[in-house]
C-alpha cells in the first residue's frame, strides 16, 4: 500500500520554465538590463541546469551554484558580473510570483487529497519554493514540506531522504512514492533510499541510468491508478 508520496516540485507539478521565464525578465527589467530575449532566456536555463547538475553530483554549494550560474551568464551579453548575487536575491522572491501547473497536476493532487499524506520534495531554495507553494495553494494540501535547504541536504544524497523517511514513520520506506522528473535527484535519491520510484518523462526521453523504476508515466493522472493499484 502506498501511504505518503512525494512530489517534486518543479518540472513536475509545476512549470519550472514559465517561471523562470517570467522571472528573469523581471529582474532584467528591476536592473535595468534592457531585455532579456527568448534566445538568452534559453542560453541561461542551459547554464542552469549544469549547475544543479554539480549540486546534485555534491560538487558545488547551494549558494554557489546560485551565484556562480549568474557570474557565468552576464559577461556573454556584456553584463557586470558583480551584481550576480544582488540579482539572485532578487529572483528568488520573482520565481514564486507566475506559478503554473503542469498538465493534470493540480486535478491529481486535489483527487488525492484526504486518501494519503502528500508532501513536497525539493531541491528549490526555500524563499523561492515556499513562495510558490503559497501561491499554487499547495500548502493547503501537503503535509510535509520537504526542502533541503531545510533538511540540510540536497536531493539525490541519502540525508535527505534518511530524513524524510524518519518524519514520515511509522509509514515505512516501501509505502512511499516519489514521483519527479529527475533522473539524476528524484529517481536516484529515491532508488537508492528503497522507495518506490515514479519517474515522470513527459518528453518520452530514454532512460539514460542503470536503474529500474517502479513506474514511468508521461501524465501525471496516471499517479492516482498507480495508488489504486498496490490497495
Ligand atoms: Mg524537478
Amino acid at each position: 500500500m502506498i501511504r505518503a508520496i512525494l512530489w517534486d516540485i518543479d518540472g513536475t507539478l509545476l512549470d519550472f520554465s514559465v517561471s523562470e521565464k517570467a522571472a528573469i525578465r523581471k529582474c532584467f527589467e528591476i536592473f535595468g538590463l534592457g531585455t532579456c530575449t527568448d534566445e538568452m532566456v534559453s542560453v541561461y536555463s542551459k547554464i542552469n541546469s549544469r549547475y544543479w547538475h554539480l549540486l546534485e553530483d555534491g560538487k558545488m554549494s547551494k549558494q554557489d551554484i546560485l551565484i556562480s550560474r549568474f557570474r557565468e551568464f552576464f559577461p556573454l551579453y556584456g553584463i557586470d558580473p558583480s551584481i550576480s548575487e544582488a540579482f539572485n536575491d532578487e529572483y528568488q522572491l520573482r520565481l514564486s510570483d507566475t506559478v503554473v501547473f503542469t498538465d493534470g497536476a493540480e486535478e491529481v493532487i486535489n483527487c488525492l487529497h484526504g486518501s494519503l499524506i502528500q508532501c513536497a520534495a525539493s531541491n528549490g531554495t526555500r524563499v523561492a519554493q515556499e513562495g510558490k507553494l503559497r501561491r499554487s495553494g499547495m500548502d493547503r494540501i501537503f503535509e510535509h514540506t520537504f526542502i533541503s535547504e531545510n533538511i540540510g541536504y540536497e536531493k539525490p544524497d541519502p540525508g535527505f531522504f534518511n530524513y524524510v523517511i524518519s518524519a514520515l514513520a511509522p509509514v515505512r520506506p516501501e509505502e512511499v512514492l516519489i514521483v519527479g522528473d529527475s533522473l539524476s535527484s528524484d529517481m536516484k535519491g529515491g532508488f537508492n533510499a528503497g522507495i518506490r520510484t515514479c519517474w515522470y518523462d513527459p518528453q518520452k526521453m530514454p532512460n539514460t541510468t542503470d536503474m529500474t523504476f517502479d513506474h514511468i508515466i508521461a501524465d501525471l493522472r496516471e499517479v492516482p491508478p498507480i495508488i489504486r493499484m498496490y490497495a
